[in-house]
């Protein structure tokens, strides 16, 4: 469904909520004029608060199929031992069980608010079919109407080295160029709204050398990083001994420019190099649900005045997906680390924000799509939540109490659905 011009009871733009404007949208998908509502002769009225659509900026869309599997606790059950369930998971896939699992995944992102997802996607190869788990997911992708930017995972090793773990055989590139390869192959069959990122897995799976090919090869192609970095001690550990620097050092070591740079996680991270992460340019995606739920930790957001602004979020094992929840857990999870409230706060003290923009404007510029704000020239990517009785509070209320039930649409290049 389409609407040349809308109409929001509310709509939060320039950084606050107001009314009556109305949103031109063109036939493209783009927001191509904001205006009183006097300027326009027709428009499509809409009950509610119109947001830009939420960022999921760190997905692994078919660890939808783990739920449950994950939760029951016969035996010490850590990070590595999930790890050998999900692996069971992907050697057992069809294409078809495989799209399935990710059209659920997706229509689960849209129906709480998702309208952008970075899938940071490493099962390439499934039933015996090189690079087929690509297409597969573009389609599912497709069909659930969601913007999406495939983070095609870089995965050259098993563990610092080791060969490779019958279950990581799914995700295995044979050299640099046959994933550089891919990338190509893979960009020229991504359609409307679909565009392609490159994820180094992490410094356990990519040696430093070719480490350092990608990520330059990356920047000069202008494509978004993404990379796991510093979720369990024991990475950083085995960094260390192997190369006898910690993972964060070991991405300073090859390069300086971090701008088009996104770690995920940095949960082991001390502040001061999480700080000077941030300095080089680089952007940070926290998943707070999944870290809880694999007993991760809470990274330290609390000393780096620059990364405030640079968090994003991500439904990560997508476990519960709901963007709101992890709004809400990233700040709580602060408090709970460090005893105190409003820790996100910006300079003036103000929190929702913040959150707001973890959840949309910031996922978006780690992934290098114009989405994230209600601005001309910006994608038509919105949500469209109910409105509380208290304006002024509304967006905290918002983010500390909202659920399912409060998002009553969204929509993706101007195309909305209806809940
Ligand atoms: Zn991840």
């Amino acid at each position: 469904m389409r609407f040349d011009v809308i109409y929001p009871q509310a709509v939060f733009y320039k950084g606050k909520v107001s009314t009556g404007l109305a949103i031109e949208i063109s036939k493209e998908g783009y927001i191509s004029r904001i205006d009183n509502i006097s300027a326009f002769k027709e428009s499509k009225r809409l009950e509610g608060l119109l947001l830009p659509g939420f960022v999921n900026a760190h997905s692994h869309s078919f660890q939808v199929a783990l739920r449950g599997i994950k939760e029951r606790f016969t035996e010490k059950d850590d990070f590595w031992k999930w790890r050998k369930k999900m692996y069971n998971l992907v050697t057992s896939l069809s294409p078809q069980r495989m799209y399935d699992i990710y059209f659920k995944a997706f229509s689960e992102m849209k129906r709480a608010g998702i309208t952008t997802v970075g899938e940071f996607h490493y099962l390439h190869h499934i039933s015996g079919r090189r690079w087929i788990g690509d297409e597969v997911v573009l389609a599912a992708a497709k069909d659930a109407n969601i913007r999406i930017v495939l983070l095609s995972v870089c995965y050259l090793t098993g563990d610092f080295g080791a060969p490779p773990h019958e279950g990581q055989k799914h995700f295995i590139s044979t050299s640099v160029k046959e994933f550089f390869d891919a990338i190509e192959r893979v960009g020229g069959k991504a359609s409307k709204n679909q565009s392609i990122g490159v994820a180094p897995h992490s410094v356990r799976t990519v040696p430093v050398k070719e480490l350092s090919i990608v990520v330059k090869e990356s920047q000069y192609q202008r494509l978004p990083i993404h990379i796991h970095l510093e979720e369990q001690s024991k990475e950083v550990e085995e960094a260390r001994k192997f190369y006898g620097k910690r993972p964060v050092e070991l991405l300073f070591s090859i390069t300086r420019d971090l701008r088009n740079v996104t770690a995920i996680h940095l949960t082991q991270t001390p502040p001061e190099l999480i700080d000077k992460f941030a300095r080089l340019g680089g952007n940070l995606v926290v998943c707070p649900i999944t870290e809880a739920n694999l007993g991760d930790g809470v990274p330290d957001l609390k000393h780096s005045g620059l990364m405030k602004n640079k968090i994003s979020l991500g439904t990560d094992s997508c476990l519960n997906i709901s963007m709101l929840e992890e709004a809400r857990w990233l700040e709580l999870t602060q408090r709970l680390k460090f005893r105190r409230r409003g820790i996100l706060v910006d300079e003036t003290g103000e929190l929702e924000i913040v959150l707001l923009n973890a959840m949309t404007l910031n996922g978006a510029n780690t992934l290098s799509v114009v989405s994230g704000s209600i601005e001309v020239g910006a994608y038509a990517d919105f949500v469209l939540v109910k409105m509380t009785d208290d304006v002024e509070d509304m967006l905290s209320a918002l983010i500390f109490s909202g659920d399912r039930s409060t998002i009553t649409a969204t929509a993706v290049g101007g195309e909305w659905e209806f809940y």
